[in-house]
């Protein structure tokens, strides 16, 4: 039981958002890194006070999909983790397509965990693969270690960093998978079908930005998903699309659901707000596998995740330096968006132009990549023994300027630029500390740490 006699160590004031309601005029007491208590009202005594009445208070975001170090290795951790910090997001799920080395066993997986909580801002967990062949053996272990899913792809991008796993290796990896109860996200792009298209743009000299859409078309991405889920039916593995940029993928999600096979798909949030019409507009900016799609794709996206087959909205943040990503060869640019520090004022904007309640953005941004992750009931949820992660959100009209990110200064670019947010991320709190007042970042490197699964 809460003890009330006690003063609490920090109290933080306002709207709190749940996927229940939104609890106005309400406060969270906190107690070393805990939520001990929550109400609506007068708040309880406390050795400090942090009043945002009439801002809306969220659990700290979850990002079920990012990558910290695919450019310029485990460095890469303090810089995202600053910039989800100053985006309220308190945990990420980072990806194990590391450069120089992927995460493919619990040695490489240790010493990622160390370089985490030596660098890190915000709490992070992580995602464990295998090498392109003879890896499947590792998975044990890298369960053991703490992972939080596995990440395997049907599409290669580089035999060492980023494999495609064939198909006897990936019915192996995943019967292996499926004994360990982890989730395993799949990269869904079919390689034959798009290594051909692309082979014929580039010989008829096409290499303009719309050419990455055309050459990875929507078939391109539901064959995948279709072997990806009859993978998962044939093995007993949760098998979950690490992305759908189509409502197809999610159908296929639900209709494989209802003949019993542990089958999810996650959006990420470019996918709800991004058309093939800024790819068009900015080249390489907005070049992201699978691609963006039409204006009538998004709508039916929204659609889905009404209806509630979403599983979770994700960013695939992936924070490539900006030369990366202007060749006017569209071929030539590195796929991946930055989205960490737009991310959550950017949910709250999409949601209440469709008239949706900010309750899906706890939802689906903290509580279930959180579940999924096996990282709850510590992370994703205002409620008491949950860790007092929190993201304290003030409306108003707020451009976003990608000079603001607090990347390396390379990787200061962002698709949203210059787009009308409808709400700001004005503190962050990490375990009971605030680490974000609305202009810096409070918190040194390390202060974040690993999160393993939890309950294994
Ligand atoms: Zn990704």
């Amino acid at each position: 039981m809460t003890d009330l006699s006690a003063p609490f160590d920090r109290v933080v004031c306002g709207d709190l958002v749940t996927p229940e309601g939104i609890l106005a005029q309400g406060f969270v007491a906190i107690r070393g890194e805990t939520i001990a208590a929550i109400g609506q009202g007068q708040p309880p005594p406390a050795r400090m006070i942090d009043d945002h009445a009439g801002r809306l208070i969220f659990p700290g975001l979850v990002d079920g999909h990012m990558h910290t170090s695919s450019a310029m290795g485990w460095g890469g951790i303090e810089h995202a983790s600053r910039t989800a910090a100053a985006g309220g997001v308190t945990t990420l799920c980072d990806m194990p397509y590391d450069i120089p080395r992927p995460v493919t066993d619990a040695t490489i997986f240790s010493e990622k965990v160390a370089v985490v909580n030596r660098t890190a801002h915000v709490d992070v967990a992580l995602y464990a693969t295998i090498t392109k062949t003879g890896g499947v053996a590792r998975i044990p272990e890298l369960a053991a270690a703490g992972a939080s899913a596995f990440k395997l792809s049907t599409y290669e991008y580089d035999a060492v960093r980023f494999p495609r796993i064939d198909h006897r290796e990936m019915e192996h990896a995943f019967r292996l998978i499926a004994e360990t109860g982890l989730m395993v996200a799949v990269h869904n792009e079919d390689q034959e079908l798009v290594e051909a298209l692309t082979a014929e743009a580039k010989a008829s000299g096409r290499t303009d930005p719309i050419q990455h859409a055309r050459t990875r078309p929507a078939l391109a991405e539901t064959l995948a998903d279709v072997l990806i889920f009859e993978l998962a039916r044939a093995t007993g593995a949760h098998a979950h699309l690490a992305h759908s940029s189509l409502a197809r993928g999610f159908e296929l999600a639900r209709a494989f659901r209802a003949m019993g096979v542990k089958a999810s798909a996650e959006a990420c949030i470019q996918y709800l707000c991004l058309t093939e019409e800024d790819l068009i507009r900015q080249g390489g900016k907005a070049k992201c596998n699978p691609p963006l799609r039409t204006a009538e794709e998004v709508e039916r996206l929204w659609t889905c995740l009404v209806a509630g087959d979403v599983a979770y909205v994700s960013t695939d943040h992936a924070p490539w330096p900006i030369e990366r990503k202007t060749s006017p060869d569209i071929f030539a640019c590195a796929a991946g968006l930055t989205g960490l520090q737009s991310f959550a004022p950017l949910m709250v904007t999409l949601l209440e132009e469709r008239g949706l309640p900010l309750t899906l953005l706890a939802k689906l941004c903290a509580e279930e990549p959180a579940r999924l992750h096996g990282l709850a009931p510590k992370k994703g949820r205002l409620a008491v023994g949950a860790d007092a992660d929190l993201c304290v959100m003030e409306r108003g009209q707020f451009v976003f300027d990608e000079s603001t990110i607090l990347d390396r200064p390379e990787c200061r670019w962002s698709p949203y630029h210059g787009r009308t947010l409808r709400a700001r991320v004005a503190a962050t709190y990490l375990r009971g500390r605030p680490i974000w007042d609305g202009a810096r970042v409070l918190n040194a490197p390390g202060e974040g740490r690993f999160v393993p699964r939890q309950g294994r």
